[in-house]
């Protein structure tokens, strides 16, 4: 992807565990890598189609003299997050802070910390079975469209299901959303368990009744197995509650270990026979 660069920014700011960085400041430089597709300001010659870097150093400056951290980390973490909400155009941005005057107690030339942060692409499913299913899984919608770091929050329609895994109980409303977010897959879990909670989740029966249940499908083309959080999420291939929905937001995403679409591993599903889904948007299929 195309590049903005920016280097040796000088600001003046106070970060630094010790309190005499804090009273009396010392100075800082940034180098900024932004990722941006500048193919159209490039053609058109226009600054709206592109993204100002005399603005995006206004903002970099006002971040960080705008606060007092304790650490670089912390200050490049903030200030990576606020350029990339402030500037949509940026997709994802490498941010080093130097310190060249930190108070270490030996001749050095600088010390820097470099991190890289950008928008993911996420899928997560969505389901309840019980009291008001639909507006469950509006209360997921809207947690998650809220959230400061989450955008272009997308849902699918709304599928009814028989329940799946034997557990007898009542049937469910599935649907699946789309969305672009700066949390990591960790970040974004605990914020659909948050969610869960909120909508007054307990977890008494695996595959149990639930008032609503995010799991996390996809995010970019991740692969990891941990038991708290296995992506893409397993099993999703024998699950057309799960399929549909998503089919209508990414029918050409692939699985990235599998590396069948989601449209075909619904119609492989299909063809198999098999299937939960009994209705979309209130009508029976
Ligand atoms: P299920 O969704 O399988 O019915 P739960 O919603 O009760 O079950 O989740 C059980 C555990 O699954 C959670 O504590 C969570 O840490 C873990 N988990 C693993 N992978 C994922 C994922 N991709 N999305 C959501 N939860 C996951
Ligand atoms: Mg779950």
């Amino acid at each position: 992807m195309d590049q903005i660069r920016i280097k040796g920014l000088e600001i003046f700011a106070r970060h630094g565990v010790y309190e005499e960085e804090k009273k009396l400041g010392q100075r800082f430089l940034a180098d900024a890598v932004l990722y941006t597709d500048t193919r159209r300001a490039g053609k058109s010659d226009d600054l709206e189609a592109s993204t100002d870097y005399g603005a995006v150093c206004r903002r970099l400056e006002e971040v960080l003299t705008e606060n007092s951290f304790n650490l670089i980390e912390s200050a490049a973490e903030h200030a990576a997050q606020e350029l990339l909400l402030s500037f949509p155009r940026i997709e994802r941005l490498t941010l080093e802070l130097h310190k060249p005057q930190a108070p270490i107690p030996l001749p050095f030339s600088d010390v820097s910390v470099r991190i890289e942060r950008g928008w993911h692409t996420a899928y997560v499913a969505l389901g309840s079975n019980m009291g008001d299913r639909d507006g469950w899984l509006e209360l997921g919608r809207k947690g998650l469209e809220g959230h400061p770091a989450c955008r272009d929050v997308k849902m699918a329609s709304l599928y009814a299901s028989v329940p799946y895994g034997g557990v007898e109980q009542e049937d469910f409303v599935n649907s699946a959303l789309s969305l672009r977010t700066l949390l990591s897959p960790y970040e974004l879990l605990d914020v659909l368990q948050g969610l869960e909670q909120e909508a007054g989740r307990e977890r008494l029966v695996h595959w149990g009744p639930r008032t609503l249940d995010l799991d996390l499908l996809f995010y970019d083309d991740l692969v990891l197995d941990d038991p708290r959080l296995r992506v893409p999420h397993p099993d999703m291939e024998n699950r057309d509650f799960v399929l549909l929905p998503l089919c209508e937001l990414a029918p050409a995403y692939r699985h990235p270990l599998t590396h069948k679409t989601v449209r075909q591993m619904l119609e492989e599903l299909r063809a198999r026979g098999e299937g939960q889904v009994t209705g979309r948007n209130g009508s029976d299929f």
